[in-house]
C-alpha cells in the first residue's frame, strides 16, 4: 500500500514509517525540511527506504500538492500524526498559540483528509488513521488547546466515517497515553525545571501516575495497531477511538 504520514521526522510518525517500510511504499512528510531529510537518512541507515516530502499540514499550497499526488499516484493510507504541545493555564495561553495547536492537530487533519478522499473514493479503498491521544477522551489541566484539538479529531473522524462508509474507506483515531518520544521528553524537562524536581519524579509521580500499568506506551505498539487497521480484519472498524493507555481511562 502507499502510505502518507504527516509529522514523520521524529517520534511516533518516524517509528510507524520504520515499521511499515519493509512491506509498503511509505512517504514520510514534515514541515521541517532539514528534519525530514535527516529522518529519511536515518531510516535508510536502518535499511528502510522511504520517500520524503516537505509538507506543512497548515499550508494551502502543500495541501493542493497532496491532493494532486493522491489523484495522480494514489494514497491508500493517510496517517495524520503531526502534532505540537503547549502547556499553560487558559488565562495565560497566548491566543496565537491556542490557534496554532488547533490548526496543526484539527484543521490540518481535516484538510489532509479532504485532499485524499476524492482519490480514495475513486479507488474504492482508503484507510485514514489519526494519531489522537488519551486527551481525545479525558482532560489534563493546562492543556486546553491540545485537549480541544484531540477531542475534535474524534468528532471529525466519526463524521467523515459516516460520509465515506459506502466507499470502503475507514477512519479511526488511536488514543495513546504517554509515549516515550521527544515531545514527552521535552515536557519532562520543562516540568522538572518549573517545579525544581528531578525528572524521575515527573515521570513516576506525574506522568505514569495516570497510567495504572506504570509504563510508557512504545511506538511499536502504535505501529502494530496501525498495521492491523490497514489489514483485512479491520475493514469494518471505523469511527472508533482505539485506546492504548495502560488503563488510564478506566477510572
Ligand atoms: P514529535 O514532536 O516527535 O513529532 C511531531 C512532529 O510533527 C514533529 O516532527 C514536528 O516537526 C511535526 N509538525 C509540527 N507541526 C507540523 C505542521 N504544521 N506540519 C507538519 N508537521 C508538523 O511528537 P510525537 O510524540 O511523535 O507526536 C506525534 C503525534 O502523537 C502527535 O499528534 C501527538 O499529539 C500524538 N501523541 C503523542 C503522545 C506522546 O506521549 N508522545 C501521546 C499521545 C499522542
Amino acid at each position: 500500500m502507499r502510505v502518507f504520514i504527516t509529522g514523520a521526522s521524529s517520534g511516533i510518525g518516524k517509528g510507524i514509517a520504520q515499521h511499515l517500510a519493509p512491506d509498503h511504499e511509505v512517504i514520510i512528510s514534515d514541515c521541517s525540511a532539514a528534519a525530514i531529510k535527516q529522518a529519511q537518512q536515518d531510516l535508510k541507515r536502518q535499511g528502510c527506504h522511504v520517500e520524503a516530502q516537505v509538507f506543512d499540514v497548515c499550508d494551502a499550497t502543500d495541501l493542493a500538492q497532496l491532493r494532486k499526488m493522491a489523484d495522480e499516484n494514489r494514497i491508500d493510507v493517510l496517517i495524520n500524526n503531526a502534532g505540537i504541545q503547549y502547556v499553560k493555564p487558559l488565562e495565560e495561553f497566548p491566543p496565537e498559540k491556542w490557534q496554532q495547536l488547533i490548526n496543526v492537530m484539527l484543521v490540518g487533519p481535516a484538510m489532509t483528509t479532504r485532499a485524499v478522499l476524492p482519490a480514495m473514493k475513486a479507488n474504492n479503498f482508503g484507510r485514514i488513521i489519526n494519531i489522537g491521544s488519551v486527551h481525545s477522551l479525558v482532560a489534563s489541566a493546562y492543556k486546553s488547546a491540545y485537549v480541544a484539538a484531540k477531542h475534535g479529531l474524534l468528532g471529525l473522524a466519526k463524521t467523515v466515517a459516516l460520509e465515506v462508509a459506502a466507499a470502503n474507506i475507514t477512519i479511526n483515531t488511536l488514543c495513546p497515553g504517554y509515549v516515550d518520544t521527544d515531545m514527552v521528553r521535552d515536557q519532562i524537562k520543562q516540568q522538572a525545571e518549573a517545579h525544581q524536581i528531578p525528572e524521575s519524579t515527573v515521570i513516576n509521580d506525574i506522568m505514569l501516575k495516570s497510567m495504572p500499568k506504570k509504563e510508557f506506551i512504545e511506538i511499536s505498539e502504535l505501529a502494530g495497531t496501525v498495521a492491523f487497521l490497514m489489514g483485512p480484519y479491520a475493514k469494518n472498524i471505523t469511527a472508533q477511538a482505539i485506546t492504548l493507555d495502560g488503563g488510564w481511562t478506566a477510572r
